[in-house]
């Protein structure tokens, strides 16, 4: 690979991408998130094997769509990096990715519940979330990580032409056609998971175990407009995360 140096404001907004997303409990010592280089489409960014809170911009690598690292000098990428390599050669409209554990979405992936919109910022969840079970690729006996190209591609393949994916007893991904967009629907999704289980608890408790999702309709409708505001929550999770 040549050298090909990206953007000094790309590599600002992943770094404070990092941030935010540790900032608003979406990522904690693990989680990462990489966006496609602006200046050469045989790549992209992530930054070094590291918990996104401490990550800068001397930490940002290059990876290539096959998970090689361009100029680590001697900086170690993320085993699950392959996550992401995949995906972005798999959706050439995917711009950007999250990969976290946050904690709200875990029991979707392990139990019959099925992930759906409960509230008007999370209509890009879709309504019948994929879940990618690495059993199914990997056999009984694995270590959960998606640390090779072949468990990226059946990743990339669990997820299709969706926005988010489960992947069971492990955590989520997010995609989406700008960085902040898809820190947004992280958050946004970890947000509608505690939702939806709180929905689902008092409808057991006080009705008839029926929650009134959004539509179809509704979902698509709240997501085009909420997608065309995302710098203002952007704005404010980053000075939320510069004042600690
Ligand atoms: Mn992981």
């Amino acid at each position: 690979m040549t050298t090909c140096t990206a953007s000094p404001e790309l590599i600002d907004d992943l770094v404070s991408a990092n941030r935010i997303l540790y900032n608003e409990a979406v990522v904690d010592g693990f989680g990462h998130v990489s966006v496609r280089h602006d200046r050469c489409d045989d790549r992209f960014l992530l930054a070094a094997g590291l918990a996104p809170a401490v990550v800068t911009a001397d930490d940002i690598l290059e990876l290539d769509f096959e998970g090689n690292v361009h100029d680590a000098q001697g900086r170690r990428s993320y085993l699950e990096r392959f996550i992401h390599s995949e995906i972005y050669k798999a959706r050439p409209d995917v711009v950007a990715i999250v990969h976290s554990h946050s904690p709200a979405i875990i029991p979707f992936g392990v139990t019959r519940a099925t992930l759906r919109p409960v509230c008007h910022m999370s209509g890009f969840l879709g309504f019948s979330t994929p879940v990618f079970d690495i059993r199914d690729s990997d056999g009984e006996n694995n270590d959960m990580l998606v640390r090779s190209n072949a468990l990226g591609k059946a990743l990339a393949d669990s997820l299709g032409n969706n926005d988010f994916a489960l992947m069971r007893g492990h955590g989520s991904i997010t995609v989406a056609r700008s960085l902040k967009l898809v820190v947004a629907r992280a958050i946004w999704a970890e947000m509608n998971a505690k939702l939806q289980t709180e929905a689902m608890r008092l409808a057991a408790a006080f009705g008839d175990g029926e929650v009134n999702y959004l539509t179809p309709g509704e979902a698509a409708g709240s997501m085009a407009i909420n997608e065309t505001v995302v710098d203002r929550p952007w704005q404010l999770w980053k000075e939320k995360a510069q004042r600690k």
